[in-house]
C-alpha cells in the first residue's frame, strides 16, 4: 500500500511516503533550536511550527517521492502519545487531506512509528521479537508480533526517567547544549567509559529500568570534583547502555526470542549500538537498528505503520480520532 504519514508529536515536522515497505520520499522540519534556550521543548512554540512547516513539507515529501495525492491509499498520523498543542495540529491537517482525497485514515501509536522505521531499513520484522524502545519519553522492553493485527505486552518499563531523558538533563547538568544526547554522544568520544564507576539502576532486578538515580550520582559527582568531561560523560553513557543492552539481551532470552530490534532516538548513540552488536553476537541474537536518521523523529516511520494497517485490512478510523496525548502502548493504532 502507498501511505502518507503525518509526524508533529513533539518538536519535529516529518511527512513521508511509504509504498510496500519501501521509502519513497520524506521531509523533515525542527523547531529544535527555538527551543534551546529555554532547555527543553515549548508547546506553544512547536505547534505554531508545525503549523507553519507542515504545507512545505508535504509538497517537499510529494516532490521528493515523486508521486501524486492520487496514487495513495491512506493517511496516518500520529495521535498520540505527545504533546497535545503538537498534536492537534498534525491530526487536523491529516483529516483535512484523508476528507478532501478521499481516503481512509489511521492513528498511528508514535512508538508503534518508532518500530516500524526499522522495517524501512531492514524489511519485515520476524513473526517474534523483542523491541527495546529508548526515547525522549519512553523506555521499555516490548515483546511483539505482527506489529499491525497483535496486542504489544510490556516486558520492562521505566520507573522513573526515560533514557532520553536522562541524556538530557545530564546534559544540562554538565553545560552541554539541548537535546543532550546528541552532545553527550559527541563528548564522551576519547572519554574513559571506566573512569567513574556510576550506579546501574535496578540491574540484577528485574525487567524494569530506572536512571533517575543515575543522574543524581552525576549532579553529585560534578558538586564534589572536577574530572575531565570526556570521563564523565563516557560514564554516564557506559551506565545507562550496560542496563539497557543487558536488560534487552535478557528479556530474548526469558521469551524465547531470536531478534532484538533496538528504536527511539536514543537508539542513535554510537556507544549503544556498538555494546547492542558485541552483546547480541555474544548471545546469538540477531540485532536490527535503524540507521540513525530513522531513529529519532520522522514521519516515514508513521507512513510504514499506516502501510502495514492498510495491508492487514486494519478499521481505519474515523474522522472525529481525537489526540490521545498520554495514549499506553498496547497496539500500533491510539484509540480512536
Ligand atoms: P518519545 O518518542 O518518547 O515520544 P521523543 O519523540 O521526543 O520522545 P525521540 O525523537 O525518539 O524522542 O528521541 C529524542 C531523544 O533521543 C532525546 O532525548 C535525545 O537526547 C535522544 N538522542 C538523540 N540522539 C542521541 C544520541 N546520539 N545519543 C543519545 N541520545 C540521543
Ligand atoms: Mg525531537
Ligand atoms: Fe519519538
Amino acid at each position: 500500500a502507498t501511505v502518507l504519514g503525518i509526524e508533529t508529536s513533539c518538536d519535529e515536522t516529518g511527512v513521508g511516503i511509504v509504498a510496500d515497505g519501501r521509502l519513497l520520499g520524506a521531509a523533515l522540519a525542527s523547531s529544535m533550536d527555538e527551543h534551546a534556550r529555554f532547555g527543553g521543548v515549548v508547546p506553544e512554540i512547536a505547534a505554531r511550527a508545525h503549523l507553519e512547516s507542515l504545507v512545505p513539507c508535504l509538497d517537499a515529501a510529494f516532490a521528493d517521492a515523486g508521486i501524486a495525492p492520487r496514487d495513495l491509499d491512506a493517511v496516518a498520523v500520529t495521535s498520540g502519545p505527545g504533546l497535545a498543542t503538537a498534536l492537534h495540529t498534525g491530526v487536523a491537517a491529516a483529516k483535512a487531506l484523508a476528507a478532501a482525497w478521499n481516503l481512509p485514515l489511521y492513528g498511528v501509536h508514535h512508538l508503534a512509528g518508532h518500530v516500524a522505521a526499522d522495517t524501512l531499513e531492514h524489511g519485515p520484522l520476524p513473526g517474534r521479537c523483542v523491541a527495546l524502545i529508548v526515547s525522549g519519553g519512553h523506555t521499555s522492553t516490548l515483546l511483539l508480533g505482527d506489529l499491525a493485527r497483535d496486542p504489544i505486552v510490556h516486558l520492562g518499563d521505566t520507573r522513573d526517567d526515560a533514557a532520553g531523558e536522562a541524556f538530557d538533563k545530564v546534559a544540562r547538568i554538565l553545560g552541554l547544549p539541548y537535546p543532550g544526547g546528541p552532545a553527550i554522544d559527541r563528548a564522551a568520544r576519547g572519554g574513559d567509559p571506566d573512569a567513574i564507576a556510576f550506579p546501574r539502576g535496578l540491574l540484577g532486578a528485574g525487567p524494569d529500568f530506572s536512571f533517575s538515580g543515575l543522574k543524581t550520582a552525576v549532579a553529585r559527582l560534578v558538586e564534589r570534583e572536577r574530572r575531565p568531561l570526556a570521563d564523565v560523560a563516557a560514564s554516564f553513557q557506559e551506565a545507562v547502555v550496560d542496563v539497557l543492552t543487558r536488560k534487552a539481551v535478557d528479556a530474548c532470552r526469558a521469551h524465547g526470542v531470536r531478534t532484538l530490534v533496538i528504536v527511539g532516538g536514543v537508539a542513535a548513540n554510537a556507544r549503544l549500538r556498538e555494546v547492542a552488536a558485541a552483546r547480541c553476537a555474544a548471545a546469538g541474537l540477531a540485532l536490527r537498528v535503524p540507521p540513525p536518521a530513522l531513529c529519532t523523529d520522522n514521519g516515514a516511520m508513521i507512513a510504514a505503520v499506516g502501510d502495514l494497517l492498510t495491508t492487514a485490512g486494519a478499521e481505519p478510523a474515523p474522522l472525529t480520532l481525537p489526540i490521545t496525548p498520554t495514549a499506553p502502548l498496547t497496539r500500533a493504532t491510539c484509540p480512536a
